[in-house]
């Protein structure tokens, strides 16, 4: 999961990310709005953690652009605004959720494992269901009936970016964006590798779904025949 974080304070910015990184999420900070805004605009993100009080554009500024461009990027705000004002702002504007500042380290994970449940509407805690196969999202378990395997950080990205666009043909060049971010110089056999290890572990396990190759255009998660 890549997170993008809009924080002027840099030591919170730089302490949120090493958090999420201990995670394993993917983060990017930017420390001022106007940066901020044109990140969340120009990449793909699964969540933002965005702060009010920024200089030259401020958080409902950033949002509410964000919200009329029709993304629907989960937002959740950080703010030390604890007025019910800002908050019923925030959230009127499209935010998802609300966090005061100072919080706690197990709050702020709880609300983003909250968030992401909502937003992919997991059939139990922590994990995506498809088909035969469930994806644990906090322990990167991939299993199949009884059977289970850990993936690697990785195979497990491409693993959740199939599992949650199950309905259409997922291009290498938004699995790789994903995987290695934007400006990474990753190649198409790159992807290639962690689908073939993927292929694998659903092997591994016995699992009947399958990583079809739609051949020039990408990859698509199908329920396999019974
Ligand atoms: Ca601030």
């Amino acid at each position: 999961m890549r997170i993008l974080i809009i924080e002027d304070e840099q030591p919170l910015a730089e302490a949120v990310s090493q958090l999420l990184m201990k995670q394993k999420y993917i983060t990017d900070i930017c420390l001022d709005g106007n940066s901020g805004l044109d990140s969340a605009l120009t990449n793909v993100y699964d969540l933002i953690l965005l702060d009010i009080m920024l200089p030259n554009l401020d958080g409902f500024e950033i949002l509410s652009t964000l919200r009329k461009n029709s993304i629907m990027t989960p937002v959740l705000i950080l703010s030390a605004k604890e007025d019910i004002s800002s908050k019923v702002k925030g959230l009127d504007l499209g935010a998802d959720d609300y966090i005061t500042k100072p919080f706690s380290s197990e709050e702020l994970l709880a609300r983003i494992r909250s968030l992401y449940r909502r937003q992919f509407k997991s059939h139990n805690d922590n994990c995506i269901v498809f088909s035969d196969l469930r994806l644990n999202i906090s322990n990167y378990e991939l299993s199949c009936g009884k059977n289970s395997v850990k993936l690697g950080l990785k195979e497990f990205i491409v693993a959740e970016v199939l599992f949650h666009n199950t309905n259409q043909i997922i291009s290498k060049d938004l699995l790789i964006e994903k995987v290695w971010g934007l400006d990474s110089d990753a190649e198409y056999n790159n992807i290639e590798v962690y689908i073939s290890f993927l292929r694998k572990k659903l092997y591994h396990i016995s699992s009947k779904t399958e990583i079809k190759t739609i051949r020039g255009v990408g990859y698509r998660l199908e329920a396999g025949d019974d």
